[in-house]
């Protein structure tokens, strides 16, 4: 196109390209594809190397994706970890210094640390984040990228005034190390034709394994559907763990990567995926680099011929959890979920089938081949079957993950992995699957916690998130952090979430709450809203109605 007809284009486009803004994004950019599903990543390399983002930068960048300004604006302005500044606007102080304000951290002292913080840094932009993934070390400050664990006003001003602004994790073992330690081996007895693909089905469904992001499905079933759909396959994995209370996945991650890579690598033989998506949220900055650096090795010894890997990175949304919303984001838009059907089992990302599945899924799947589906289902309690991690948290003396059999009581989770109730605490209550699994009395403490025990009770068991209050906690306090985290997180596309959770949070400011407005508000928003995310969102407002009625009734 001559040079006049393209600026003529530009400005009908609402383009209005500074030759500076231009200059920046080439000389990011110039070796990089124009593919628009990398948009998120060109955010990021934009705001990594001029520490916001521009409004000159994105039309800049909307000319070299062909995009109009409106596409780019509104993925940038969705994501909470992207700074938007306008022209004439100045950027955003040098240093930030995000403080967790959700469950666990508020219980360990948030709001104090907070309040300190602003007084002694008034030159920091303080923002209260939700949950950063590391509620074993609550309260938690993150100064640019450094997580301050277990933080105090001292901790995080002297992790300023030494300048530990970047978060690291020690290297996972090398391919070659792995291999010593028996990785690889049932990949290896699969390239071999010692397993078949039905073998490897069976097995599963023997040992009743499940997608352990949260919902719980069979992990054989949803692979069979895959497979019963033409190729091209995908494969994402799912590494957006967000729900206030988890952080199993990033356990995983940082202790048993090449389980992941060889769950990872088995899955793509079975479905004989053509491209694997890992998703990591923005949060695991140490562990994003470490695992970058992991699957490096793991291209310079491949274990068996890979398919394309792509590393991806979130960008501070809840919502992208959840898989359709995920795969939006992998495509470079907006994370909103997406109606269905089509599943993504037939319709996923860039239109293909996909399987998607969490880290902790995939780490099972070596395992439950190497030791058998006896193995694995013999671990359970209650007449229940299976292993579950569980990241506990809260009024407890040792909190972490633990892997522990299916039907185990949150009792004996406190006793047996806990180490009991911190001194001066006792067990008032909890939330056996994070924010949106709901909430328990005390009194039924001794229900096995699995998929499908808990609903009866108006909860359910989620990724295995556990959050325990002692009576010097309150359980509407926690059911409104609750409520706000989800107002925060609601990516907007259905009416009943984005105004029922603002609104419910209002209504539970009251010392009395109004139990049939909000009744009607949770039955609205169970009814009417298209993701878990408002569906669940009113489960520990109706726990604290059902159950703690005392703290909100006159
Ligand atoms: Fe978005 Fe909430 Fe609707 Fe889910 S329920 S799609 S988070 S508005």
């Amino acid at each position: 196109m001559p040079p006049k007809a393209a600026a003529l284009v530009r400005r009908r486009r609402g383009r209005i390209v500074e030759p500076a803004a231009r200059a920046d994004i080439e000389q990011l950019l110039a070796a990089r594809p124009r593919r628009r599903d990398l948009l998120l990543e060109y955010l990021h390399a934009i705001q990594d190397a001029h520490g916001c983002l521009r409004a000159a930068h994105l039309a800049a960048l909307a000319d070299r994706l062909r995009l109009s300004v409106a596409e780019v604006y509104e993925v940038a302005s969705f994501y909470h970890h992207f700074d938007l500044v306008g022209d004439g606007e100045d950027p955003p102080p040098e240093l930030t210094v995000r403080v967790c304000d959700s469950i666990a951290c508020a219980l360990a002292g948030a709001e104090e640390l907070l309040a300190d913080l602003t007084q002694q840094l008034p030159d920091a932009r303080l923002q209260r984040v939700p949950c950063v993934g590391r509620c074993a070390e609550a309260p938690v400050a993150v100064v640019r990228r450094f997580p301050v664990e277990h933080a105090t006003p001292d901790t995080v001003c002297a992790a300023v005034a030494d300048g530990r602004f970047e978060d690291s994790v020690p290297p996972c073992p090398t391919h070659a190390q792995a291999r010593e330690q028996g990785a690889y081996a049932q990949l290896e007895r699969l390239l071999r034709g010692e397993l078949d693909a039905e073998q490897v089905l069976a097995e599963f469904e023997r040992a009743d394994l499940r997608g352990l992001g949260g919902a719980g499905f069979p992990a054989a079933r949803k692979w069979r559907i895959v497979r019963g759909h033409p190729k091209p396959r995908m494969l994402a994995v799912n590494i957006d763990e967000g729900e206030p209370g988890t952080f199993k996945d990033r356990h995983y991650l940082e202790h048993d990567l090449h389980a992941l890579f060889e769950g990872m690598l088995i899955a793509t033989q079975l479905i004989e995926a053509e491209r694997i998506f890992l998703y990591i949220r923005d949060e695991y900055a140490g562990a994003r680099a470490m695992l970058d650096a992991a699957l490096r090795d793991l291209h310079t010894h491949p274990p068996c011929p890979l398919p394309a890997i792509e590393l991806r990175r979130g960008a501070g949304a809840y919502v992208c959890g959840e898989e359709s919303a995920m795969l939006e984001s992998l495509e470079g838009r907006r994370g909103m979920p997406r109606l269905r059907p089509p599943y993504i089992a037939e319709c996923g990302l860039f239109g293909r089938p996909t399987l998607e599945h969490n880290i902790e899924t995939l780490c099972w799947v070596p395992k439950i081949l190497a030791r058998g589906s006896a193995w694995y289902r013999g671990h359970g309690r209650r007449g229940r079957c299976g292993l579950r991690s569980f990241s506990l948290s809260g009024r407890i003396r040792n909190p972490g993950v633990y892997p522990a059999p299916a039907g185990i009581t949150v009792r004996e989770l406190i006793d047996e992995c806990g180490g009991g109730m911190l001194p001066g605490h006792t067990f008032y209550g909890y939330f056996p699957g994070g924010a949106s699994g709901g909430l328990l009395p005390a009194e039924l403490g001794d229900l096995p916690l699995d998929f499908g025990t808990l609903e009866e009770y108006g909860c359910f068991l989620g990724s295995g998130a556990v959050i325990v209050l002692s009576e010097q906690d309150r359980a509407r306090d926690a059911a409104l952090n609750a409520m706000r985290f989800f107002a925060h997180e609601s990516c907007g596309k259905c009416t009943p979430c984005r105004v029922g959770t603002v609104k419910a949070a209002d209504l539970m400011q009251a010392p009395h709450w109004d139990a049939a407005l909000l009744d009607e508000l949770s039955a609205a928003m169970r009814d009417a809203s298209i993701c878990g995310l408002g569906q669940a969102a009113p489960n520990p407002m109706q726990a604290v109605l059902r159950y703690f009625p005392h703290e909100v009734q006159a």
